[in-house]
């Protein structure tokens, strides 16, 4: 039995997959041409033909737009010009097919990576993506493919990249990962996809084999390996009175969500793109409280055209039928990268140049992002808000762009919605405390607890180490959630959250009682938090809220909250 962090509800038994990328060592040797020649040939054949495997089974469930990616590889496996470096490499200098492959390769990588233009860094990511294939086949190497599983599995691996989970079928029952923690973005994608996981369980890597049978327990955070029948049989059982909870939850889908007393809030899901707005709608979403943007630009090997955005935006805004959707500009950076886009190396990435820093320094990636959204904003009612606003100018120059970027469309003749709210995110503690300033220019705000405890407790939200210090509890949190919130209704504005802690069953009575007006969370977990404001008074929480702010720890805010609801 191995402990980990319960990052999504649900708990299943099946066999298990480990996830792991083959080590590839390429060592310069001697070789005969012909040899060498004829290997390569065969390792080509294999690649091209695993490739078109992996794409047709992805096609069960991938769109063409995502489809792509592998035609790309495709046309550069079957790029003549590549294959005939390689053998010429292979006859001149009488090497091995995998040194002469590795090196032409790199040498390939360098020189578009180097060019000042999207399309050729992304042929850069391409290449790389190819040879490595090419070199795992040349040297015997296994290479995993999530979308041949076709039995229940539950997943095994290090962690898993958006990617990895963009393969992910029916089949899949869970995963386990080793690093993460509650707010990792593979935690954020389980959810979406309603997949039980637990993560940051370190010795999972080296206690599972390909074909144990696991049982996951991702209400409490166990992973067992191998366990005996009662434990299944236990496993089991909770995982039908899980499912029972669920359905009983369901009468709650079209109720208010409003108190005893009448105090009504808005409980909305968090989306990463069009894929989650069905299940937030199912689950009796008010409103989309935050689409995830930076999925659209993971889950591509280039940056989305402005019509690849628009596309995306008019669908959500579609989807969700004049609901409100809270749409965040790009958020990259941190532990989130792109394929085809190299981040200066820094020594603290979370701190570094990321999400609106980026965007304002690299205004041609904001415009097309805000052009794309003012362009949809007519298919629905559009708020955008922008991430990691630290200071007051940032949010100034962010809004001065989307101004220009509005003006410049309509003098162009199209049309743009007049009522899109332009807000930000509370993410970093000095924008908390300065909220009643920047309330005077924000339309609103929502505060992002997963980066604003990373950041105010000073520990990595990655790292399974400090993860004990994630604490959404602690009465120095809820002192900068309460400035926020009395900071924005000090100026009329009305104040989300869209962080993890928004779901979290006991910190909404105290949400609620700080005057928290939107709460936004995986879809998953909206009737539970339904359940839990119709069942108590907004005058009660009031109380309980302010008793909260002069606790000293975050234990005795939680054992005092139980106390009182439970
Ligand atoms: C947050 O920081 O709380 C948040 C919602 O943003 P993300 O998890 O995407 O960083
Ligand atoms: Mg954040």
């Amino acid at each position: 039995m191995l402990k980990g962090i319960a990052a999504s509800a649900g708990v299943s038994v099946a066999k298990a997959y480990k996830l792991e990328a083959p080590v590839v060592v390429i060592e310069k040797k001697d070789g005969v041409p012909a040899e060498e020649i004829e290997k390569f040939n065969n390792a080509l054949e294999k690649t091209i033909k695993d490739i078109e495997g992996v794409k047709e089974r992805a096609a069960k469930r991938l769109s063409e737009e995502e489809l792509a990616v592998f035609d790309a590889h495709l046309m550069m496996a079957q790029d003549p010009e590549f294959a005939s470096q390689i053998k010429s490499m292979i006859e001149n200098d009488k090497v091995n097919a995998e040194y002469a492959a590795d090196t032409i390769a790199s040498q390939m990588i360098a020189m578009f990576e180097a060019m000042d233009n999207d399309y050729f860094r992304e042929r850069a990511a391409d290449i790389k993506d190819v040879t490595f294939r090419l070199k795992c086949n040349l040297l015997g190497l296994q290479i995993p493919d999530l979308t041949a599983i076709d039995e229940p599995t539950v997943i095994v691996a290090h962690d898993l990249t958006p990617s990895d989970t963009a393969q992910l079928n029916e089949w899949v029952k869970g995963f386990a990962t080793a690093i993460g923690g509650k707010t990792s973005h593979s935690a954020i994608m389980a959810n979406s996809l309603e997949i039980p996981a637990v993560v940051g369980c370190s010795g999972v890597l080296e206690a599972v084999k390909t074909g144990d049978v696991i049982g996951l327990d991702a209400l409490d955070g166990y992973v067992y390996v191998n366990p005996d029948e009662d434990k299944v049989k236990e496993l089991e059982a909770k995982a039908k009175a899980y499912a029972e909870e669920k359905e009983a939850l369901k009468v709650l889908v079209s109720a208010k969500s409003i108190t005893t007393d009448g105090h009504e809030v808005e409980l909305a899901g968090n989306i990463g793109g069009f894929k989650d707005v069905e299940g937030v709608l199912k689950n009796g979403g008010e409103g989309v409280g935050l689409f995830r943007t930076e999925f659209l630009y993971m889950d591509n090997d280039h940056f989305p055209t402005e019509e690849e955005q628009f596309e995306a935006y008019k669908q959500v805004l579609e989807g969700m039928d004049g609901k409100k959707v809270v749409v965040r500009t790009l958020d990259i950076g941190g532990d989130k990268k792109l394929s085809y886009y190299t981040f200066p190396e820094e020594m603290n990435p979370f701190l570094g140049y990321r999400a609106i820093r980026l965007c304002l320094k690299e205004q041609d990636i904001f415009r097309t992002q805000l052009r794309a959204l003012c362009r949809a904003s007519v298919y629905g009612k559009l708020c955008i808000m922008f991430p990691m606003i630290a200071t007051i100018n940032e949010f100034r120059q962010a809004k001065a762009i989307y101004e220009d970027v509005k003006a410049e469309l309509i003098s162009e003749g199209v049309q743009v919605a007049d009522d899109i709210q332009v807000g930000m995110m509370v993410e970093i503690p000095a924008a908390a405390v300065l909220a009643d300033e920047f309330s005077k220019y924000a339309d609103f705000f929502s505060i992002g607890t997963n980066d604003l405890i990373q950041y105010s407790m000073a520990a990595d939200r990655m790292s399974e180490n400090v993860s004990y210090l994630y604490q959404p509890y602690n009465p120095s949190i809820l002192r900068l959630i309460n400035m926020t919130i009395q900071g924005a209704h000090k100026n009329g504005r009305w104040v989300g959250m869209c962080g993890a802690m928004a779901g979290e069953p006991y910190a909404v009575p105290i949400l609620l009682g700080l005057g928290l007006d939107e709460f936004s969370m995986s879809a998953t977990q909206i009737l539970k938090a339904r359940k839990v404001v119709t069942s108590l008074s907004f005058e009660e929480m009031k109380k309980l809220a302010a008793e909260c702010l002069n606790k000293d720890t975050a234990e005795e805010v939680l054992d005092y909250v139980k106390s009182v609801v439970d």
